[in-house]
């Protein structure tokens, strides 16, 4: 699951009581180190690949990556499996050779995704897997302290139900629905998360769980997620377009995550879009949230059904094929499609993945967002990108919180060995 894995920072916050598998503090490596760690970071890179394949990628040589690879498997942090069955494989060429891929409870992540409305926490093994999943129904905007515990309490459950202890942890990994500051660690964000401003969440998740936390913006979890283990593995440059209670896009430029310089890059849901419309929660008026967040299109039903109405209710409504309802959700797809035309000129990227809630509207959104796009950006780069529906649906999020810290595992596996 994880052979597009993207390189990324290792943590910066590092606890003293942090667990034995925790990112180490940065040394110079000796070659045998070096070495160590170039084998650990292929086999994690190409899971089930041959000691041939680790020696091509690396530029090792084969007797190099086969000692290392023994004393990897005496430590237990590698296995030893067959090949699947090729059928095409002809019978002539013997035997296929041994591969080799890490074991997967070797060591463990913890990905939490914090919406408006949501909390949703997973574990997963180094291979991307879940091995156990909470979530909860919560008013995150004015209670910062309140929903933190709630995600600790979350966390310490899924730990307990998957039988992971402290000393298997590489650290937790947080989507939260606002701009983090990435020079303090701190929401800036007055009217889109109000509890929240001048909050360091990494910072106060790292006093509960005790072990290193990342943060980062959900809408750039959720393109990490869809990049490492959904719609964006095979692509490089990619947008993530979340369109839930918050509307935000995640960039991935040449294979890395893109924040920006200060971290509050893709910030497209209080990009202008109606410029005498509704008064949207950040103070200015017509943003892109205001018209193309579940919430905002189901308003636009109320009226006519004459009760409230939820954004599950209005996707209902889409799937039965509702006038009324696909119509909302085609023009909301038409102004994403219109602020998405800006990024396909100044980015020129492979794919679009359209994700959270409103994805469920399938082609009733996305046809008018890939017409939005045609019809607003240059040709070229039109003809270019491809727009898709996220594969990972609400879990893309969490998952991609789970991959920025499984990012760093061969660098945390390489010196557990060393030590
Ligand atoms: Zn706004």
């Amino acid at each position: 699951m994880v052979d597009s894995l993207p390189n990324i920072a290792i943590v910066e916050l590092t606890s003293p009581s942090m667990a034995t598998l925790a990112p180490p503090v940065p040394h110079p490596l000796g070659l045998r180190d070096l070495n160590r760690l170039r084998v650990i970071e292929s086999i994690y890179r190409h899971p089930g690949c041959s000691r041939a394949d680790i020696a091509r990628r690396t530029g090792l040589s084969r007797g190099t990556v086969s000692t290392v690879a023994e004393e990897l498997g005496r430590a237990h942090l590698i296995h030893e499996h067959d090949a699947p069955d090729d059928p095409l494989r002809p019978r002539s060429t013997g035997r296929p050779p041994t591969l080799l891929s890490l074991v997967p409870g070797t060591a463990f992540a913890i990905g939490v995704d914090i919406g408006h409305r949501h909390i949703r926490v997973t574990v997963c093994d180094l291979a991307g897997e879940p091995v156990a999943e909470k979530w909860s129904r919560v008013n995150v905007d004015d209670a910062p302290s309140e929903t933190l515990d709630l995600a600790h309490q979350l966390a310490q459950q899924a730990l307990n139900e998957a039988a992971v202890t402290p000393g298997q942890l590489l650290g937790a990994g947080i989507g939260l629905a606002a701009p983090i500051d990435q020079r303090t660690g701190e929401v800036k964000a007055n009217g889109i998360l109000p509890g929240w401003h001048g909050v360091a969440p990494a910072s106060e998740m790292q006093d509960r769980l005790g072990i290193s936390v990342q943060l980062a913006n959900d809408a750039d979890m959720g393109a990490l997620g869809e990049k490492v283990f959904g719609a964006g593995r095979a692509v490089d440059d990619m947008i993530y377009i979340r369109l839930s209670a918050g509307v935000g896009a995640g960039l991935i430029l040449g294979g890395q995550p893109y924040r920006g310089g200060y971290g509050m890059a893709g910030e497209i849901g209080h990009v202008c879009v109606q410029p005498r419309g509704q008064i949207c929660r950040c103070g200015n008026r017509g943003c892109l949230e205001t018209v193309a967040s579940p919430v905002a299109v189901t308003r636009l039903l109320e009226h006519v059904v004459e009760r409230p109405m939820t954004p599950d209710q209005l996707l209902d409504l889409v799937a039965a094929g509702d006038r009324g309802a696909c119509r909302a959700v085609a023009d909301a797809g038409e102004a994403v499609g219109m602020v998405v035309s800006w990024i396909v000129n100044v980015l020129n990227p492979e794919l679009v993945v359209i994700g959270g809630e409103l994805a469920a509207g399938g082609d009733v959104l996305l046809d008018p967002i890939r017409a939005s796009i045609d019809r607003h950006s240059l040709p070229g780069a039109a003809a270019d990108v491809q727009v898709t529906a996220g594969v990972l649906g609400d879990r893309a999020e969490v998952l991609g919180a789970a991959a920025l810290i499984l990012a760093q595992s061969p660098l945390a596996l390489a010196e557990r060995v060393r030590s």
